[in-house]
């Protein structure tokens, strides 16, 4: 069983079927990307997963659970995590807050318990520091921890968003873009994170991104996407030298 099955998902806004017809599915452990050019539908897919988007027709399931029954708010409870293409932290908050919020799935506490500190909600509190510390450490983040989103690189946050999306623990990790606006060296980063985050800690990572070198460099399987619907889906490599794919991105 693969750990996320997308069947015969359709989307359309108006006019517009941004997602068509479109199959592929997710093994455990792999790292799986999908690309394509601007518009092929590659966000709404992501949307779709996250529930954010009822598909016009399809199923989804997510470790053999239909994913349609379940309400936005829930598939992070069911270990989904994603990041997106325009960052969204929290600005006026610090990175040590901004990556606290990744942990809200796992707490158990109330709000009455939380304004009165209780000494569960201390207990709690303790873990979730100690989850994201490592997470701090793992992405190189000390010398940010206490800073404000708002006056960071762009860079840096776009490593925070990761950072939260990490910090729930999650089993399937999405990321929208994940190298777009960094520079060489940062896209470096990205990808050596990339690989750690499915070797060392196990999760299954599925992303958008337009750079092939990152795409080819740490990517099982690839899906390319024109018009909501798959062109091509194989090996980097094999993508790579697909004729339809070459006609899509020449534009002929
Ligand atoms: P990609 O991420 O591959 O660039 P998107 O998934 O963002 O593409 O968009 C696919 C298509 O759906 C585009 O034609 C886009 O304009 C359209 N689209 C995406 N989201 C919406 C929306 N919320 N309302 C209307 N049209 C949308
Ligand atoms: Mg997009």
């Amino acid at each position: 069983m693969s750990l996320l099955e997308i069947k015969n998902a359709t989307l359309k806004f108006g006019g517009v079927v941004a997602v068509n017809d479109l199959s592929f599915s997710v093994e455990e452990g792999e790292v799986y990307a999908i690309v394509g050019p601007n518009g092929a539908g590659k966000s709404t897919v992501f949307n779709l997963i996250s529930r954010f988007y009822d598909p016009y027709s399809g199923s989804i399931s997510f470790d053999g659970a239909n994913l349609l029954d379940r309400h936005a708010d829930a598939v992070a409870d069911l270990g989904i995590a994603r990041t997106f293409q325009n960052i969204e932290l929290f600005d006026h908050a610090t990175v040590l807050q901004n990556l606290l919020v990744g942990r809200h799935r796992h707490r158990k506490s109330n709000m009455i318990q939380e304004l009165l500190f209780t000494p569960r909600v201390r207990r709690e509190e303790h873990v979730h520091r100690e989850a994201v510390e490592r997470v701090i450490d793992f992405l190189d983040l000390q010398p940010y921890r206490n800073k404000m989103i708002a006056g960071l690189p762009y860079g840096v946050r776009k490593v925070v968003e990761l950072g939260r999306a990490l910090a729930s623990d999650p089993r399937l990790l999405l990321l929208d873009e994940p190298a777009s606006g960094l520079s060489v060296e940062e896209t470096q980063d990205m990808r050596w994170w990339i690989d750690d985050i499915r070797k060392q800690m196990g999760i299954t990572v599925l992303m958008v991104e337009h750079d092939m070198g990152l795409v080819s460099g740490v990517s099982d399987r690839v899906l390319a996407l024109a018009d909501g619907a798959k062109l091509a889906e194989g090996t980097p490599a094999e993508v790579q030298a697909d004729p339809a794919v070459i006609a899509a991105y020449l534009g002929t």
